[in-house]
């Protein structure tokens, strides 16, 4: 008897959505949510799973240090539940690394000058005076350090260095390049065509900023093919690089060894001791800036 049979198993269902949503009432913020959406009981208790795992998504996001981490479905986003019209949908937003991704252009065309920058913040007064310093005493003749700048969010990194390559620039004639390192990586293997002269430009530019390293997904190519290879070049003809990063040296130095394996840990130590030689280690911990 199929009918019998659809309606035992229907009761089943409804039985067993029932005792999860009980059991998923214990969460304050499953109940938070379910309140913040005006859902009726019938309509959270079929949404149960769902909701528990835009929580947990959301969550996840709180310790998150970068794309590489990124655990969701359609990373660098967040299925959040949204109520239009009594009925509520699922909906993917950007999360803050995606953001950065697309301020980026923004950012680029909108150039910013040492003139800008604002001291208010005396956080960063330290790095502020260190890029003084570094703006009188630049030659291209010279073999100068930059500056690996890791910390928080938003505490200004990209904006400082940004100002003081521009800054170079358009005083004292120096060639810059700002690469925002994961989206260079995506286009760099997407266009092999212009491989070969964005390297040579990478390696050769006068005054080098990798912004943002550490929170691509990093590939043995990216690795090794690419970062390895401008950094050694970099080395080598003595020119000026700058990084930033939210992770610290020794979190890159993880995020680099990729399948922990010990050959993978040495080709890892081999990019950190690149970079320690082109640069001075700073951090700079801030409030957020960015909203
Ligand atoms: P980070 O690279 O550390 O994540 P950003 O450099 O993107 O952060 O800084 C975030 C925003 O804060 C910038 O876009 C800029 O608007 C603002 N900001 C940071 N520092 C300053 C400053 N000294 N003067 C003016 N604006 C600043
Ligand atoms: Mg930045």
């Amino acid at each position: 008897m199929p009918l019998v049979k659809e309606l035992t198993t229907k009761n089943i269902d409804v039985l067993d959505l029932e005792k999860n949503f009980k059991s998923a009432c214990v969460d304050k913020d499953f109940v938070a949510l379910v309140k913040n959406l005006k859902l009726e009981p019938k309509v959270a208790i079929k949404m149960t799973s769902k909701l528990q795992r835009a929580i947990e998504a959301e969550k996840e996001c709180q310790n998150c240090k970068g794309f590489f981490m990124c655990k969701h479905a359609y990373p660098g986003h967040l299925e959040v539940p949204k109520r239009k019209d009594k009925k509520v949908y699922f909906t993917y937003v950007p999360c803050k690394y995606q953001k950065q991704v697309f301020e980026k252009e923004e950012k680029l065309n909108k150039k910013i000058y040492i003139k800008d920058i604002d001291t208010q913040d005396k956080k960063q007064l330290e790095i502020i005076k260190w890029m003084d310093q570094f703006y009188e005493t630049y030659d291209v003749s010279r073999n100068k350090k930059g500056l690996y700048l890791h910390g928080s969010f938003g505490s200004g990194k990209t904006y400082l260095l940004t100002a003081l390559l521009n800054e170079l620039e358009i005083n004292k004639n120096v060639s810059i390049e700002i690469v925002y390192f994961p989206e260079a990586l995506r286009s760099l293997k997407e266009d092999f065509d212009a491989f070969g002269y964005k390297m040579h430009r990478y390696m050769t530019v006068n005054i080098l900023l990798l912004d943002d390293i550490g929170a691509e997904n990093v590939t043995e190519w990216g690795r090794d093919e690419v970062l390895g290879t401008i950094l050694q070049t970099r080395m080598d003809k003595k020119k000026t690089t700058f990084f930033t990063s939210n992770l610290s040296i020794t979190e890159l130095e993880q995020n680099l060894s990729i399948s922990k394996t010990s050959v993978d840990k040495v080709k890892a130590r081999r990019i950190i001791e690149r970079i320690k030689q082109l640069t001075k280690d700073m951090e700079l911990i801030s409030e957020n800036r960015r909203k």
